[in-house]
């Protein structure tokens, strides 16, 4: 319970965020492959341009390659050849002529503008245009978009669908990346049940392993399943020392809170140095980390929605530090009116499960999912956010401001 517990003897999400983050370091290994292959992963070193973009000075137009001070209101320039993208024009180019140009055809040597079809009159004899051209016009400029050499994409970029068709347009056939990050995973306690098998008395379908694995899956880790196990102090070892020497992080949820926080801790005191935290959250309170022999470890708590939430909060934005993802920036919050009333006691910081939308006027507003409890895990499936609810915060009515976080891509389907 946390009646008894005083919220400066709690530490508050960023405390723990600020502390873990600052004890790890990206992992060194890097690999080279293909860029066929490197879909989410993380660049190990920035990226610059082998070419420049575009390559060539080209047409911005279908029209007319001309030497300007041969254009005047009365010309009529012969058209001495075409050019095609990808079927340049290396003819000769008499004085007084121009040269028939297609959108993305090489510009003929010489040209110092296009005239676009539409200014463009046919005579017998040739072309008269309509315009006086402007230097340069409707010529796109060797390197105008990038220039060889430049940086295209910096150290710790993500490789998505945004950066990997640049890439692949700057015919980058191989890139330098992070190695994936090991994940060692259990699930511990007498009542857990593997999905497919039948439930015994006293027994519930464990559902941390399974979230987290998803979640991992999503931010690219190798997961090393080791199933569920017991409550016993030798299989706890065992698993810890298997998990220790695979793995860069392990993470095991139940058995981090008091009572049986004490039996987990001294396994762990054995293999390394551990804290036991106690977060001003809501789900969430109990939550362990430190380091094993090599890995590091993250204890989560056992109720789901804990889990899934402390997962969320602080080993995501761990793994994709220790992954050499650069950019990782906190969630978005946003502030919003609360179309339901909210419960809240002062103490701690919500994170309770809302549905934010659209009102018929075009603005974002909130909605709780009910039921907040933290074995709840349909709160989950029905939001689309956390309300975020200051730590000293009171009930909320409904009309009231609050801050919302939309969900990220590792809870969105
Ligand atoms: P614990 O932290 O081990 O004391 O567990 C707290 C609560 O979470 C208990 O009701 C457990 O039965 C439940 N729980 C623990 N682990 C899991 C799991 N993997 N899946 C679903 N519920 C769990
Ligand atoms: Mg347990």
């Amino acid at each position: 319970m946390d009646c008894c517990s005083t919220s400066s003897s709690l530490l508050t999400l960023s405390q723990a965020l600020d502390k873990l983050l600052s004890q790890v370091e990206p992992v060194g290994q890097t690999e080279l492959i293909s860029l066929t292959q490197a879909a989410n992963r993380i660049t190990a070193q920035a990226i610059t341009s082998p070419l420049n973009v575009p390559p060539f000075d080209n047409s911005a137009m279908d029209g007319y390659a001309v030497r300007r001070n041969e254009v005047t209101e009365s010309a009529v320039l012969p058209v001495a050849g075409k050019a095609f993208a990808g079927q340049p024009f290396h003819g000769e180019w008499p004085a007084a002529s121009c040269i028939r140009i297609m959108t993305g055809a090489p510009i003929p040597a010489g040209t110092d503008a296009v005239i676009m079809q539409e200014q463009a009159e046919i005579q017998e004899n040739g072309v008269s245009f309509t315009a006086m051209p402007k230097a340069g016009q409707n010529v796109r400029l060797a390197g105008e978009d990038i220039r060889q050499g430049a940086e295209v994409l910096p150290a710790g970029s993500k490789l998505g669908v945004a950066q990997l068709p640049l890439l692949a347009s700057l015919g980058v056939a191989q890139v330098t990346v992070h190695r994936r990050l090991k994940v060692a995973l259990f699930s511990t306690g007498d009542e857990l049940q593997t999905i497919g098998q039948p439930l015994q008395e006293g027994q519930i379908y464990d559902t941390n392993r399974f979230a987290v694995r998803l979640m991992l899956e999503k931010l690219d880790c190798e997961v090393i399943d080791l199933g569920i196990i017991r409550d016993n102090e030798a299989a706890i070892r065992d698993a810890f020392a298997k998990a220790d020497v695979q793995a860069d992080v392990v993470i095991t949820s139940g058995g981090v809170s008091v009572g049986e926080a004490d039996y987990t801790k001294q396994i762990l005191d054995e293999m390394g140095k551990i804290s036991f935290w106690k977060l001003a959250i809501k789900p969430g309170k109990p939550f362990a980390f430190g380091q094993l022999s090599h890995a590091l470890f993250c204890g989560l708590p056992g109720n789901p929605v804990s889990a899934a939430l402390t997962f969320y909060q602080l080993v995501q934005p761990l793994l994709m530090k220790l992954s050499g993802y650069s950019q990782w920036q906190k969630p978005r919050q946003i502030s919003v009116k609360t179309t339901t009333a909210l419960k809240k006691t002062p103490g701690r910081m919500d994170f309770q499960r809302g549905i934010l939308s659209s009102n018929a006027q075009g603005e974002l507003e909130v909605k709780t999912t009910g039921h907040q409890g933290s074995h709840v895990f349909s709160s989950f499936s029905q939001g689309n956010c956390f309300i975020v609810l200051e730590q000293e915060r009171g009930p909320v009515a409904a009309g009231e401001w609050v801050t919302v976080e939309p969900f990220n891509s590792l809870l969105e389907s």
